[in-house]
């Protein structure tokens, strides 16, 4: 079965690439990605895998950061145009981005998932001439989107993993399930997918990421991965306008508030307990110079080493949002856009994920302290899963990545993406192959 495997893999390297470019080539952020999900399905559905998607896997109530309807449309609308095969993208209209692929095996026995992120970066790709991805033209034709974290390396990993556990069907007891999650890099989509009960009843659950740390090929990483929990936050001041130089008192100043909180939740005393960030990254106020500014608009992120480190930022940081709005007696809205706890591997699973990649003939080195110090909000489905009595692993594939993730000249090596798909489709097959030695 091993050699077979590999043999699949090695038929599938080009088509690998070939998937992985033309994802690279039509970048779609969190929300937005009805052309490379409605893909995903197709290609799913025609090796026979049963199709859940749109409302069916994601809960309304719990999609968190969802862009407003003019953008969606837009992209709904792009994507329409970019090939997206219409039966798929119908359902998916409004931001309803998730897709999950069902296999049953030939007999009954435990139920695989499987997890990939679809979503770009907002962030313009280089045009550096020695940026591969632009000298080879698959480069990102959407301005203001690319792919600089590899998700869509992750798309084209699940679609051999997909390949390959079709084909193994015979030798499979249980299902698989293969969970293709929309909106991962504000960490927006996997709870929605939860909340849908996607992952009920899975016994066994298997996601990762490629590069991080782990910057040679060759290197897997599972273990201790501290994922950092992260709360991300928007907040709104709304204040009075007033002439600036004939009544500036009658004005309710919302820009300062905002740039006092600003300068206050950077000034916020690091945690005890572990491991913090707080980041302001976004600030917009005012409406002209002689005006006293009426409305600010702040975006922000907290994360810390464990959830109830970053709870208690959150506490400190909405104080102080609220405290500056009280100075400047302006009002002051919060609403959280994205959210993801933290979560760890299970002991007897990253035994296996060891064992496994120790037997491939690529395998160089395996590192239990995943070197991974984002967040992740495949935290919420690990979670999920753990709780109800299964296991789950996060795996980290190593592979150099340019001048590194979220920067606008990432890039990986091409490689990576058949070895992540041998080590998903063989673990997937031996833990569903029955007490059977492969
Ligand atoms: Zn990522």
């Amino acid at each position: 079965m091993k050699s077979a495997i590999s043999t699949w893999v090695q038929e599938l390297q080009s088509q690998l690439v070939a998937w992985r470019r033309d994802f690279h080539m039509y970048p779609e952020t969190g929300w937005a990605e009805f052309r490379t999900a409605s893909l995903v399905a197709r290609e799913l559905s025609q090796l026979g895998y049963d199709i859940k998607l749109g409302r069916e896997v994601l809960s309304e109530q719990s999609r968190q950061g969802v862009p407003d309807t003019e953008e969606l449309d837009k992209a709904w609308e792009r994507a329409r145009k970019e090939g997206a095969p219409r039966e798929f993208l119908e359902p998916m209209k409004g931001g309803f981005t998730g897709v999950v692929g069902i296999l049953e095996g030939i007999s009954p026995g435990p139920t695989v998932a499987l997890r990939f992120d679809m979503d770009a970066n907002r962030l313009n790709e280089s045009t550096f001439k020695d940026h591969r991805p632009y000298r080879e033209g698959f480069a990102s034709r959407h301005p203001g989107a690319t792919h600089a974290c590899g998700h869509d390396g992750h798309v084209a990993i699940g679609l051999g993993a997909a390949h390959i556990l079709a084909r193994l069907v015979p030798n499979l007891s249980g299902r698989v399930l293969l969970v293709f999650q929309p909106a991962e890099e504000d960490v927006g989509g996997a709870k929605a997918m939860v909340a849908a009960d996607v992952l009920t009843g899975c016994k066994y659950f298997l996601s990762g990421h490629l590069g991080f740390g782990n910057s040679s090929l060759g290197e897997i990483g599972c273990g201790q991965e501290k994922f950092l929990a992260t709360t991300k936050l928007d907040a709104v001041f709304t204040g009075k306008p007033a002439h600036a130089g004939m009544n500036p008192d009658a004005g309710k100043n919302a820009l300062l508030a905002a740039a006092l909180a600003a300068l206050s939740i950077h000034a916020i005393p690091r945690h005890q307990g572990g491991a913090d960030r707080v980041n302001v990254g976004y600030l917009v106020a005012g409406s002209g110079r002689n005006v006293v500014p009426e409305r600010a608009v702040l975006e922000l992120e907290i994360r810390g080493e464990t959830t109830e480190v970053n709870q208690d930022m959150e506490e400190r940081v909405r104080a102080a949002l609220l405290g500056a709005a009280q100075i400047q007696q302006v009002g002051c809205q919060i609403d959280v856009v994205g959210s993801a706890p933290t979560a760890q591997s299970s002991p007897a699973l990253i035994g296996q994920v060891r064992q496994m990649a120790q037997d491939q003939p690529w395998f160089k080195e395996f590192v239990t302290e995943a070197r991974f110090s984002g967040s992740e909000d495949v935290a919420y489905m690990m979670r999920a899963v753990q709780d109800q009595g299964g296991q789950a692993a996060y795996i980290v594939f190593g592979t150099p990545v340019g001048t590194g993730h979220h920067t606008s000249e990432f890039d990986f090596d091409e490689e990576v993406l058949g070895q992540a798909a041998t080590i998903y489709s063989t673990l997937t097959a031996e833990l569903m192959a029955k007490g059977k030695v492969l």
